[in-house]
């Protein structure tokens, strides 16, 4: 990897202080729903000098086939994505989700759980704290929470604007570490956040949910708050968000030209219409000397089929 060559860094500038970063859970192949997110990231990165890493969200082992993580570092490749340094394997950094569980446990910021889905579910979609207010703690079985608190978490979303969410009456005490034992994404990507020094992080829209929650963990632990821009979802003709669940085929990084000049279109951004036939080296340096953050349409969603 380290000696191939890598267009855009030739034209790349001493780097600014900016990190990004681009975090694939290795579920399966890449979708377009991946791809576009991995396309903003990148030439946002790029365009403000910055670097930008590659980190592998490989936390849950039975929901990740063999050989997806190499596949995708695969098709990043193939696709002109380029990453900065070595790439993070979450299932190496266990310890250190350890660590910082344990810091809020001795912090008494959070408590074990026994409630099962059904019971959470017959007492309305937000947990209602039944075991945190019980006088001794489950001693198996249990995940751990979160104590949260009727606290209004607000932040300027570099695409969507200012962005609100009151943790307390809205989410609800929320779960760290699962029942099966497996640490939840939410402390995982803070902890991997701090770690790596993100300063940007560019993903879709579905996440701005979860990044509240993020930004409260990150004030318990003492952690930086990185900016945050969240992207629309692209979703199906029938409006489902691409993801394996909706059964989204993976990208054909063979065949790649149309792809990024497609991501740049739906990112509200004018490529030249000769641009579609230049390989994606180029459409990513076009993308990168172009880029309007500011065009990126503030929506949850959008169809994949905008750009046809
Ligand atoms: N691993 C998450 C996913 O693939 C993304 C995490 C993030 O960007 O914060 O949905």
């Amino acid at each position: 990897m380290s000696n191939s060559i890598n267009p855009v860094s030739q034209i790349r500038k001493p780097d600014s202080g900016y990190v990004g970063r681009f975090a694939p859970s290795p579920t399966g192949p890449l979708h377009f729903g991946s791809v576009i997110a991995a396309v903003a990231s990148y030439i946002d990165a790029r365009a403000n000098q910055g670097r930008w890493l590659v980190r592998m969200e490989d936390l849950d082992p039975p929901r990740e086939p063999p050989g997806a993580a190499a596949n995708i570092l695969r098709q990043l490749t193939q696709l002109g994505l380029q990453w900065d340094g070595e790439v993070l394997y979450q299932s190496q950094r266990l310890e250190y989700y350890a660590l910082a569980l344990q810091e809020l446990i001795d912090n008494d910021l959070c408590f074990r759980c026994d409630c099962s889905r059904s019971k959470i579910k017959s007492s309305g979609s937000i947990y209602d704290g039944a075991c945190r207010h019980r006088p001794s703690e489950p001693e198996q079985g249990y995940a751990v929470r979160i104590k949260t608190e009727d606290t209004l978490i607000e932040f300027q979303d570099l695409v969507q604007g200012v962005h609100r969410q009151n943790l307390g009456t809205e989410v609800g005490d929320f779960v760290i570490l699962r029942k099966d034992k497996l640490f939840a994404y939410q402390l995982a990507v803070v902890v991997d956040d701090e770690y790596q020094g993100i300063t940007h992080v560019v993903r879709g829209f579905d996440l701005l949910d979860s990044t509240p929650r993020q930004v409260y963990l990150q004030q318990l632990l003492n952690y930086s708050t990185p900016r945050y821009g969240h992207i629309p979802v692209i979703v199906n003709a029938s409006g489902d968000k691409l993801s394996k669940q909706s059964f989204a085929p993976s990208v054909d990084v063979e065949n790649s030209s149309h792809l990024i000049y497609q991501c740049l279109i739906l990112l509200g951004q004018a490529p030249p219409a000769n641009l579609l036939n230049s390989d994606p080296h180029t459409q990513l340096r076009w993308g990168i000397a172009h880029w309007d953050v500011q065009a990126v349409p503030k929506l949850a969603k959008l169809p994949q089929e905008l750009s046809k």
